[in-house]
């Protein structure tokens, strides 16, 4: 049902892009960050969430630094099959550009720490507008919220890194971690069931 404007959106003739949702068959929640070089370079931040990558686009980029706000637009969900997408989308396609991992790992409520009952508990704090989670990233690591902004446009989220342990107080900008890349999750230890 949610994929519904994802798949509107692009033609399966032209894109490489996963059609199928496909599903993930371990007992933890996945999150990704892909770097996105389409007309405007950015980062999208998925958060598997009720079968399907919640989404959004982060223009700077996710930071480790507590005192960056990142901006993060809540666009489409993706199918949970995105998230080993690599590639790319040709021109004259919605979302033009290279698609590359940039991280990617198991993530988890903050407070509630079984897959399940976290799971719910973030689908509550998407629809309130704060979510407050745990990345196990190779370059995201530890506590992060989510914030919805106020008064601002609907779709306007802020990404910030909370102060813990992994915080990282100097200067963060996701490109200099570019090339470091992780490696492509393998399906076998993943979770797609199926692809077209
Ligand atoms: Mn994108």
């Amino acid at each position: 049902m949610s994929l519904e404007k994802y798949s509107e959106k692009r033609d399966f003739k032209q894109t490489p892009e996963p059609k199928t949702s496909g599903k993930n068959l371990k007992g933890e929640l996945r999150f990704v960050v892909q770097r996105h070089d389409s007309s405007r370079l950015h980062y999208d931040f998925r958060l598997e969430m009720e079968g399907v990558l919640k989404s959004w686009a982060i223009p700077k980029g996710p930071s480790m630094n507590p005192s960056d706000k990142r901006l993060a637009v809540e666009v489409e969900d993706h199918p949970y099959s995105y998230r080993t997408f690599e590639g790319d989308v040709p021109e004259g396609n919605y979302g033009a550009g290279h698609v590359s991992i940039w991280d990617e790992g198991a993530y988890y409520h903050t407070e509630v720490e079984d897959a399940k009952a976290g799971e719910k508990t973030l689908l509550e704090e998407l629809k309130k507008g704060s979510i407050h989670f745990v990345l196990e990233g190779e370059k995201l690591k530890g506590a992060f919220t989510l914030l919805k902004m106020k008064g601002k446009q609907e779709d306007a989220w802020l990404l910030v890194k909370k102060d813990d342990e992994f915080a990282i107080h100097d200067a963060y900008d996701p490109e200099e971690h570019f090339g470091k890349t992780v490696a492509k999750p393998k399906k076998k230890s993943g979770s797609i069931s199926k692809e077209s």
